[in-house]
């Protein structure tokens, strides 16, 4: 049973629910006008395909996977694929409404989509993947290219896997067509910086909540839930920026050392192992500890629902910062918010990833490639922009970063809608 029908089980909301009613909340504050906001609520568009792909033994095996796009009134359809096993159509659903907000919270033109295959890459071998990736690219390429939707890694997906997709693309076309993904490796046309940008981004919004709270970066705590793309470079990232990284963990467990983890050992230890788990620099945790962790700062960088009603009374950081998906049920949201914990949501605080690939994307049409300095640049740029937006939101109205970010990106997608009008 996956997580999704253990909660439908259980009378929780799904994370479709959630994020429809994360819209709702921010419908009435900003007062959307009711037929826009039923317009809102809704993907635009759901493709579900079956995807036959030859295995090692010879055999082939079936698999689902989805390419949702939820609005395309600011641009092309943005967002990752994902593969794995508990990918479901509401939680791609839920992934391309963020995708939307996401978007335009960070104000680059696109709208937002998603997509997700069910399957355990894990227990696939190279070839296998490829296979997958190829005649899943081929079942959704009547929805995708560079000016129509572009994807983009996400869980368990990554720049090889991107490769494959821009490969099987331009093969089917007779061209190279590197604009219609994003992610690739830099020799086929991928950005630099994009490799570390959900980290970076996430650091940029973290140290301007720092400041906002008038504290000093220097020796602050950090404590990492998930040592993927995300969290990985996040430790390394904000070590070097003289954070002190006190507890991480990864999908096998964690590792805690109040004094500090040496960042680059640790990471070494895990290319080593595949895990964190067994590291000496610290003593061991678990998953679930690592977020009620002594720390200045959290960052949740695995996957959905991870801090709940239950957990959120014993969280002891300052700051949350989402670097994954959708970490925070709503319930733990307002908790959060009652105890004046600042929670950086994941539509501002990994965005990071998005908005690099958008300079990518940008890049790959003008076949014009830019120093790493100068996408970092643009990169702070937009963040810090985006932060300041949403504190100004959250302060005006009196409510959460969550809602702040919403007012923003949920007001620009919606003026977008409204001035294109329906056709027919
Ligand atoms: N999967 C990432 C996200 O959730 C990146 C999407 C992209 O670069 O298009 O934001």
């Amino acid at each position: 049973m996956t997580t999704q029908d253990l909660s439908a089980v259980q009378g929780q909301e799904n994370v479709w629910q959630m994020a429809q009613r994360q819209l709702d909340e921010v419908g009435m504050l900003i007062g959307l006008n009711e037929s826009l906001h039923g317009f809102l609520r809704q993907p635009k568009r759901v493709l579900e395909v079956s995807v036959p792909a030859r295995m090692d033994d010879g055999s082939f095996r079936m698999f689902t996977g989805y390419r949702v796009q939820h609005n395309l009134s600011r641009g092309p359809g943005k967002g990752g694929i994902r593969f794995h096993p508990d990918v479901t159509l509401d939680e791609v659903k839920a992934l391309a409404m963020w995708m939307t907000w996401k978007c335009a919270l960070v104000n680059i033109p696109f709208g937002g989509a998603k997509g997700g295959v069910i399957c355990n890459p894990k227990e696939m071998s190279l070839q296998e993947l490829e296979n997958l990736t190829r005649r899943f690219t081929t079942e959704i390429s009547i929805i995708i290219g560079p000016e129509k939707d572009i994807p983009a890694p996400d869980v368990y997906t990554t720049p090889q896997i991107m490769a494959w997709i821009m490969d099987t693309f331009s093969m089917q076309h007779g061209y190279s067509i590197p604009g219609v993904v994003t992610g690739k490796p830099v020799s086929i046309g991928g950005s630099a910086g994009r490799d570390k940008a959900t980290a970076r981004g996430c650091m940029y919004v973290v140290d301007e909540a720092m400041e906002a709270h008038g504290r000093t970066i220097e020796g602050a705590t950090v404590a990492i839930q998930g040592f993927g793309n995300a969290g990985m470079y996040a430790a390394q990232l904000m070590a070097e920026q003289g954070y002190k990284i006190v507890a991480v963990s990864d999908s096998h467990g964690g590792v805690a050392n109040e004094h500090g983890i040496d960042v680059k050992r640790l990471i070494a230890h895990k290319f080593e192992t595949g895990s964190v788990v067994g590291f000496t620099g610290g003593e061991r945790t678990d998953n679930k500890e690592v977020l009620e962790f002594e720390c200045d700062v959290l960052v949740p960088a695995a996957l959905e629902k991870v801090i709940t009603a239950e957990n959120a009374p014993r969280i002891r950081a300052k700051i949350v910062a989402e670097a994954a998906n959708g970490p925070t049920m709503p319930d733990a949201d307002d908790i959060l918010f009652d105890r004046g914990i600042m929670v950086l949501p994941d539509i501002l605080a990994n965005a990071g990833g998005v908005t690099v690939s958008y300079f990518e994307w940008v890049q790959d049409l003008q076949a014009n490639f830019w120093e790493e300095d100068e996408i970092n640049d643009q990169l702070k740029r937009k963040m810090t922009r985006a932060f300041r937006e949403t504190y100004e939101q959250a302060k005006r109205h009196g409510v959460s970063m969550r809602k702040g970010a919403y007012c923003v990106a949920v007001a620009r997608v919606a003026e977008a809608t409204k001035l294109r009008g329906l056709y027919p």
